[in-house]
């Protein structure tokens, strides 16, 4: 029977700021209650891959120290979920690119993160470090990651699956892709796809791998409504609440933290990987 959208459909899909979005742990302590939120455990990195199936490794805050980490597990494509630098310094964009360059991947998918400085036309003009360098040495630094497709607000298609990487997140300080809480988050969000497989943002949604080490959520309550209500991929990455690091899962839609940096910028926490059946 063919499926016609009824008024309740519209408005269980249709987002809208919430009213406490201001006051991400307050709200997660009211809405923490009725939320599914279950610990899930990642998969072992030397675990057969199925056939028929495509396995993508997720990384993410690698802060300039690729150079420490341990070897990157098997995979076909690997996600990065930015914060690749520490001041998005030209030298650290050709370094990550030059890194990206020696992994054996097939894809490899990258976004910005707020470390990212001289990725935002705002933060070139706003940080002191960006000024020592010509404007024309800062243009279009993402030309530099010639080794990887940049998402910014835009989607991909790799191997059958979509994908669609955004670099923003809720105002911390002056960061880069930083925005107000509520409707200006909302805009972002609204311009990512229904039909998506695989979502990747730089910050979490609200309530799942977001909580700071003194115990605040940073999450954004958009976010997690545009998810839930409206796009409902199959997987999350993200990164940025480094202490955050591990995967969650709502009943649906798996969220993954890839930061690989602990809280005290040490690179030690291991890439995360999921497999996913090959679209026919
Ligand atoms: P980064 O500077 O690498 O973006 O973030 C590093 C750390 O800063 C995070 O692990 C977290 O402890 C803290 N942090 C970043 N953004 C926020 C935020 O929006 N709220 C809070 N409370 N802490 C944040
Ligand atoms: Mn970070
Ligand atoms: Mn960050």
């Amino acid at each position: 029977m063919a499926h016609t959208e009824t008024k309740a459909d519209i408005s269980d899909s249709h987002v809208t700021v919430h009213p406490l979005t201001d006051k991400p742990t307050k709200l997660w302590s009211k809405l923490k209650v009725k939320s599914t939120v279950n610990k899930v455990t990642p998969l072992s990195h030397d675990a057969p891959k199925p056939e028929g199936h495509t396995r993508f490794v997720c990384v993410s805050d690698t802060h300039s120290q690729t150079h420490k980490m341990d070897p990157l597990p098997d995979g076909d494509v690997l996600i990065h979920a930015g914060d690749f630098t520490q001041q998005g310094l030209p030298k650290e964009v050709e370094e990550f690119n030059d890194w990206l360059g020696t992994l054996p991947y097939k894809h490899k998918i990258v976004i910005a993160g707020n470390h990212e400085l001289s990725f935002d036309p705002v933060t070139i003009k706003s940080w002191e470090c960006m000024q020592r360098y010509d404007e024309s040495e800062l243009k279009d630094m993402y030309l530099k990651l010639t080794n990887c497709t940049y998402l910014e607000d835009s989607e991909t298609n790799v191997l059958g699956f979509r994908i669609y990487g955004s670099p923003w997140q809720p105002e911390f300080f002056d960061w880069s892709f930083n925005l107000p809480r509520g409707q200006p988050m909302l805009d972002v969000w609204n311009k990512i796809p229904e039909g998506i497989d695989i979502l990747i943002t730089h910050g979490p949604p609200l309530g799942h791998g977001d909580k700071t080490m003194s115990e605040q959520r940073a999450g954004c309550m958009e976010l997690l409504n545009t998810i839930q209500k409206r796009v409902k991929p199959r997987y999350h990455i993200f990164g940025h609440i480094h202490e955050g690091y591990g995967v969650t899962s709502d009943g649906y839609t798996t969220y993954i933290n890839a930061s690989t940096c602990t809280l005290r910028y040490r690179p030690i926490n291991k890439p995360v990987i999921f497999d996913l059946p090959n679209p026919s």
